[in-house]
């Protein structure tokens, strides 16, 4: 499988005045055919340093592309750039010369002396037409590897990479047509590091990848594998996402699309469980989340008048229960002392859970985060009353 670096330049882009989408277009682009990317590297206008860069990534990789400064003007380099990274001369190229002649034609408009810059090229490299722009493109190759070298405007880039540099890489390398599946399972209430610990060993194997991506309270399990075939992809994962299944048990809450209001609806309209939810803190956010779920019997309750204390706020949740008839009931109250915590209390048939939870990252997560455990908090609750038989009268 060939490799591939990407090189974008521009200092624009190293300052932060646009954003990069080069790179990403091109790595979408060219994993779709079986090329490996091994990094993507952004690089101020500085001839010198973009020409290292390029030798260094060709000691890597198979195929370099470089996108952006191949204008006209003095501090467009990549031409510099890549014929002293390759050892060569830059030469005039009549031929892209008259390219850019007939692109001006075209246009109605008169080539400038800067535009003869642009017909110089490091020599011995390939021409690359550009029907859609001036830039002028090339490609040099160094032994069975090469550096190809596409303008930054995105629309020239894509237009020429679909139309010469594809064709010409299937040419040189044996592409593939390359599928990359990528199944995400959901877990709550548990941290990243303990996950990390539970699975450390698949998050070391390269096809499929196991990587986590941790959000406030809950966290993202991504296994992603690469086949020639959506069918083989699968093969692949599956023996992972199972084994996840079995090692996460009941921390997975769902996979892909399923949310934690989705699960929590599936099992209450299931059992013909009526949730009753009382909540103070979340501005009815948590009501918000569990309705997106569609659940078929909720009573909600938000508490606006904020509690002295929490025993007032778990009194207040004991009369909620009494006056609203329901199989379970959830409370949720955050940051009563102000103090970044989440107080939770479920009550079913037989006996009243409770738990208080401390959140340490930025003030603003805690909304979401609450709103996250306290769901998961419900979704256990639900699955162990029905498990022990604690739905119904009290
Ligand atoms: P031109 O002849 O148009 O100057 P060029 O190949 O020299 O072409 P640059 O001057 O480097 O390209 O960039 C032209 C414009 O293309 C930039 O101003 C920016 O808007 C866009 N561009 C450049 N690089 C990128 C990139 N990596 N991602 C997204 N847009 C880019």
């Amino acid at each position: 499988m060939p490799t591939l670096e990407i090189i974008t330049i521009g200092t624009e882009l190293l300052l932060g005045e646009i954003t990069d989408t080069n790179s990403t277009y091109i790595a979408r682009t060219l994993r779709d055919h079986g090329i490996d990317i091994f990094r993507i590297i952004t690089i101020g206008d500085n001839p010198a340093r973009i020409a290292s860069t390029i030798r260094e990534s060709l000691t890597r990789a198979d195929i370099v592309i470089t996108t952006g400064g191949l204008g006209p003007t003095v501090d467009d380099p990549t031409r510099l750039a890549v014929a002293k990274a390759t050892d060569r001369e830059l030469i005039f190229d009549p031929k892209l010369w008259e390219d850019i002649l007939n692109h001006f034609t075209y246009y109605g408009r008169q080539p400038t002396e800067n535009n003869r810059r642009q017909a110089f090229i490091p020599e011995g490299a390939i021409e690359v037409h550009n029907p859609v722009g001036t830039a002028p493109c090339f490609i040099v190759e160094v032994g069975n590897s090469c550096v190809i070298s596409l303008p930054g405007v995105p629309r020239e880039m894509e237009f020429i990479l679909h139309e010469s540099i594809i064709p010409y890489l299937s040419q040189k390398y044996v592409l593939k047509n390359q599928i990359i599946k990528a199944t995400v399972l959901h877990a709550a209430s548990i941290g990243e590091s303990v996950i990390d610990e539970i699975i450390d060993d698949l998050e070391q194997m390269s096809n499929p990848t196991v990587g986590l991506l941790a959000h406030p309270g809950q966290v993202d399990i991504r296994v992603t594998a690469k086949a020639e075939s959506l069918d083989e992809a699968k093969r692949l994962s599956d023996p992972i996402i199972q084994e996840l299944r079995v090692r996460l048990g009941e921390n997975i809450y769902g996979q892909d699309e399923e949310t934690l209001a989705l699960v929590i609806s599936q099992i209450s309209n299931q059992h013909d469980i009526k949730l009753g939810v009382l909540e103070y803190g979340l501005d009815g956010k948590f009501t918000e989340r569990l309705k997106l779920g569609q659940p078929d019997q909720l009573h909600a309750s938000i508490l606006n008048e904020k509690p002295e204390n929490i025993t007032d706020f778990e009194k207040t949740f004991d009369d909620f229960k009494k006056d609203v008839a329901c199989d379970v009931w959830l409370g949720i109250a955050i940051n009563i002392n102000e103090d970044k915590t989440a107080h939770l209390y479920c009550q079913n048939s037989r006996q009243k859970i409770s738990k208080t939870r401390k959140y340490g990252g930025p003030k603003e997560y805690i909304p979401l985060w609450a709103q996250n455990i306290g769901l998961d908090f419900l979704r256990r609750q639900l699955i162990t009353s029905i498990k022990n038989d604690e739905i119904g009268e009290r």
